[in-house]
């Protein structure tokens, strides 16, 4: 196997070399990029600082005794470094976004802007509220806009994801469940094409997840629900639109039965995108939802920024909502910080989910973002996004396999791998040879529901002609992988710094400490 000056394999993990080595394992621009611990030297600084003062130590002996290790850099040499990182990064910045599930939409800058405001962007938790008026004001427009778009009574604004909100909304219910002395409730019903956090946020509760299988055509029936339901439990988590990218139909009627059972309904909002300004899913009958303002509203995600899960909440269960809430008075809004002051008002929150008050920099992009959409805009990006995966339908059903037919979607386009049978592909090598077409992949193998399934989410902020591109490689793709061109496939990725990783050793048994390479240990 050859090696780079690097020390790395420029064979490229299947045996076969991507290209002609180069001296420095740069491929053109493509920088071969080594670890700051490999590239700096202790005794290297970009910066110089005056020796310190003489001073007393107070650690003791916990007082380190050994170098600390950090690499030294020029400063040229650090801003490269981190440049160059930056470029091996995808970002819906740098191309279409397919991920399912995930609402990977364009984060217009002018969100950016108004959460960059010094007002906003320069104030901290801890001073007095008396000074930060204006941003409590900003949270509360915003929880109110949240609330009448979902037609809900109620809002916590504090969860920091949308796995968090489920806590928050399940806590919730628990809360009402024992304040009624119904705490022999263990079950929640999760159905099978429910995304992994539902389960898991029941299970880290304490509660069984009992499952409710898939209807033929994606959906849940109420009549499985009602099979399920009894006197032990607690609550359905039910995704709408779900996550096989169709409406629940049924969802009505599973709602009333969830309450003749005594039992609450947590809707996962994630998929909001879908149906903002057609559905409020208070109508429907839910009792607590998250909404991930990183999806929908459009806030960055994945690596670009933390998330945000506000969730709505029914009248029911409305006075358990956690500290801190927003409460006005006198025409003045303030936050309740404490119990003692919650109970005054006749609240009885289940305590407290966060330290602080949420995500403040995406209240503010998520606000920016409504304002400038105005209500039809809203609407029309939602209707927008259903066609746009539609339109991504259209243009691949005659090449990929639909699971549950030929019926339109929501917001998210679902494929499964039957189109692959006896080529020799799976949906792993077809995603992998997507990224030698420069798109990061579609969401592969979710919902479990279907046999290697590929689930694809435009959004509504791709024009037509970057659709028609995508369509078209896709297109490609396929005909590709029936014609025989295997190795096309599995090869891939041909093009990457790094070529197919072993993922599952990498979960299994992560190094998270670097230590220099042991020939060099050796020479040393
Ligand atoms: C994204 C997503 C979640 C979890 O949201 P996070 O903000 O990533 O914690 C839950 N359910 C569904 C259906 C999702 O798509």
């Amino acid at each position: 196997m050859s090696m780079n000056r690097q020390g790395r394999p420029t064979d490229t993990g299947t045996g076969e070399t991507a290209s002609a080595p180069t001296f420095t394992g740069h491929r053109g621009l493509d920088h071969e990029e080594s670890l700051i611990f490999e590239r700096g030297r202790l005794d290297k600084t970009g910066v110089d600082l005056p020796e310190p003062k003489a001073v007393a130590t107070r650690l003791g002996n916990v007082a380190r005794q050994g170098e600390i290790g950090l690499p030294g850099l020029a400063e040229p040499e650090a801003v490269r470094h981190y440049v160059r990182l930056s470029r091996m990064n995808y970002a819906i910045d740098s191309g279409l976004y397919p991920l399912g599930s995930c609402t990977m939409k364009h984060n217009p800058r002018l969100n950016e802007r108004m959460a960059r405001l010094p007002g906003f962007g320069d104030i901290h938790p801890l001073q007095p509220q008396s000074t930060v008026a204006g941003a409590i004001a900003l949270i509360e427009l915003l929880g109110g806009y949240l609330m009448e778009l979902t037609g809900m009574p109620a809002i916590a604004m504090s969860p920091k994801a949308g796995a968090h909100g489920e806590l928050c909304g399940m806590l919730a219910i628990k809360a009402a469940h024992d304040a009624a002395g119904d705490s022999l409730r263990r079950i929640v019903l999760v159905p099978e094409s429910a995304h992994g956090t539902n389960p898991a946020t029941a299970a880290f509760m304490g509660y069984s997840v009992k499952t409710i299988p898939a209807k033929t055509n994606g959906t849940v029936a109420a009549s499985d629900v009602k099979a399920a339901l009894g006197p032990d439990v607690a609550a359905i988590m039910l995704t709408n639109p779900n996550t096989c990218g169709l409406f629940e139909p049924e969802i009505v009627e599973i709602a009333r039965a969830v309450h003749d059972a005594g039992a609450y309904f947590y809707c996962d909002g994630a998929n909001f995108n879908a149906i903002v300004g057609k559905v409020r899913p208070g109508d429907l009958g839910i009792d607590a939802m998250h909404i991930n303002l990183h999806k929908t509203f459009s806030t960055p995600h994945g690596g670009g920024g933390p998330g945000a899960g506000p969730v709505v909440l029914s009248e029911r269960l409305a006075k358990y909502a956690p500290l801190p809430f927003i409460h006005r008075e006198d025409g003045k809004a303030r936050l309740i910080e404490t119990i003692g002051e919650a109970e005054t008002l006749g609240a009885d929150p289940f305590g407290r989910l966060t330290a602080f008050h949420g995500q403040m920099g995406m209240f503010v992009r998520a606000l920016a973002y409504m304002l400038s959409h105005g209500s039809d805009g809203m609407r029309q990006a939602s209707e927008d996004a259903v066609l746009s995966a539609n339109y991504m339908r259209a243009g691949l059903r005659d090449v990929m396999t639909q699971p549950f037919g030929d019926q339109p979607c929501m917001h998210e386009v679902l494929f499964d791998d039957q189109f692959l049978k006896d080529t020799g592909v799976t949906t792993l090598d077809f995603a992998k040879a997507m990224i030698d077409e420069g798109y990061h992949p579609m969401t592969m193998y979710f919902p479990l529901v279907v046999h290697g399934a590929m689930l694809i989410e435009p959004t509504e902020s791709e024009s037509r002609e970057s659709l028609d591109i995508f369509i078209d490689t896709l297109r490609d793709l396929t005909r590709a992988a029936k014609a025989g061109e295997t190795e096309r496939f599995t090869s891939a990725p041909r093009f990457t710094p790094r070529r197919r990783l072993d993922e599952t050793k990498a979960a299994r048994e992560p190094k998270l400490r670097w230590m220099p390479p042991p020939e060099k240990q050796a020479a040393e």
